[in-house]
């Protein structure tokens, strides 16, 4: 019997990745909803291509676009927010995660709410709401299944043991475009720059945010969030070649590593198949070849993100949901050519520093209205200091 799917942020990276593994064995799934933001000439053609149900862009304004894209091929067209949870909630076995930033939080919410299995992609909705999501996913029978490299590394290494038996978790990460550069260099990084990834190929956003860190910051609130381990037992090792993807300490000392080639569509493709393994198009690894896989402690001075990120873990409630959107509209900032690379993280730390101050980040409840509304006090906040 195939499988109904459906993939939020079908035009991104994580979502034509997914495309890409569907695509391979169409007979195995029925395609429900696909949906993405501007670009709705891929969307169509993708939505034409897969036979989906249908296809929603989150903007209003291109709906005429997305409908004449569509003509003839009796996909379903619709646009906006309200369309895009309708899509989210129509019945499927199993729904990616892919928007980018914390738009993907509710529509992420309506696909558990209706029992599918939620491979999640879309960080944010942990960093902002983890409890939310979680609680979620357990009121309604769901499952979420990790597509983060890191985390589905850690659940991989995790099949099997005793979560109470591990003692540490080691997320890796690459060091981004500027792990060699000297420090007195960083303030002058471009946006061209800090979007070259030495080793993996993703979205703009994530990529500079892997040369800042702040992208392991949120996979560190994102461990303790998905798997329930203290904060103090979650570290972080550079790994310049990105084929360790994590390593779980248990008691005995022994440490299980996850290895394999710096391609999403390993994660996604474990999620797919979950809890088989089916075979995939990914690169196999010639150890012998590689000759050495090198480690280091990640320099604080380099990375302050990750320190923001263990005073998040500390705060708790909705410093999470302060955080990603300071640290969202930080990015937008570097983007857009206003402040440079090495004042993001000085920016997210004041603005962390005055809603600190603010008992509703510990003290409200967290739903879906109060992480919109941190959100929006947090990126306003942002916008104040410039
Ligand atoms: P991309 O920027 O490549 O794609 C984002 C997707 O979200 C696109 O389909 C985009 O549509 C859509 N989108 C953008 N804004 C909105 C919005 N406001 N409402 C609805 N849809 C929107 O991102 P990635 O694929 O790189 O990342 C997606 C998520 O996966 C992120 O949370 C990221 O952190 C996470 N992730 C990504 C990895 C990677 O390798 N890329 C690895 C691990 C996690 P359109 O392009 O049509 O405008």
């Amino acid at each position: 019997m195939s499988r109904r799917v459906s993939i939020l942020g079908a035009t991104g990276s994580i979502g034509q990745n997914t495309i890409d593994l569907i695509a391979r064995t169409p007979e195995r799934f029925e395609v429900v909803a696909l949906t993405g933001g501007r670009n709705v000439t891929r969307l169509a053609a993708d939505a034409r291509a897969l036979g989906a149900q249908v296809a929603v862009t989150a903007h209003d304004d291109l709906l005429d676009d997305l409908r004449a894209a569509l003509a003839g091929s009796g996909v379903e067209a619709a646009a906006g927010r309200a369309a895009l949870l309708e899509a989210a909630a129509r019945p499927a076995d199993w729904v990616m995660s892919a928007i980018v930033g914390v738009a993907g939080l509710a529509p992420g919410l309506a696909a558990l709410e209706q029992g599918a299995t939620l491979a999640l992609a879309n960080k944010e909705s942990l960093v902002t709401a983890g409890p939310l999501l979680m609680q979620t996913a357990r009121r309604a029978g769901a499952r979420v299944l990790p597509v983060d490299s890191e985390h589905s590394a850690v659940f991989q290494a995790l099949v099997g043991e005793d979560i109470a038996a591990v003692e540490r978790v080691i997320l890796t990460a690459s060091g981004g475009a500027f792990r060699d550069w000297p420090l007195a260099d960083l303030a002058h990084a471009t946006v061209e720059q800090a979007s070259a990834h030495p080793n993996w190929a993703m979205g703009q956003r994530i990529t500079i945010d892997s040369a800042s860190m702040f992208n392991k910051a949120l996979e560190l609130i994102e461990t303790r969030e998905f798997f329930g381990i203290d904060p103090d037992r979650i570290e972080v090792l550079v790994h310049p070649e990105s084929l360790v993807h994590a390593l779980v300490g248990f008691r005995d000392g022994a440490l299980m590593a996850h290895v394999g080639a710096p391609d999403m569509r390993h994660a996604i493709g474990y999620a797919l198949n979950w809890p088989d393994r089916a075979e995939l198009p990914v690169a196999r690894l010639d150890l012998a070849e590689i000759g050495q896989l090198r480690f280091r402690a990640p320099d604080v001075a380099r990375y302050p993100a990750l320190a923001l990120a263990r005073g998040v873990m500390d705060t708790g409630g909705l410093s999470g949901a302060a955080f990603n959107a300071a640290k969202e509209r930080a990015l937008d900032h570097f983007i857009a050519g206003r402040i440079g690379f090495t004042q993001m993280s000085g920016l997210v730390e004041q603005v962390l520093d005055t809603l600190s101050s603010d008992r509703r980040l510990t003290d409200a409840e967290i739903t879906l209205d109060t992480v919109f509304e941190i959100d929006h006090l947090s990126r306003a906040g942002l916008d104040r200091l410039l």
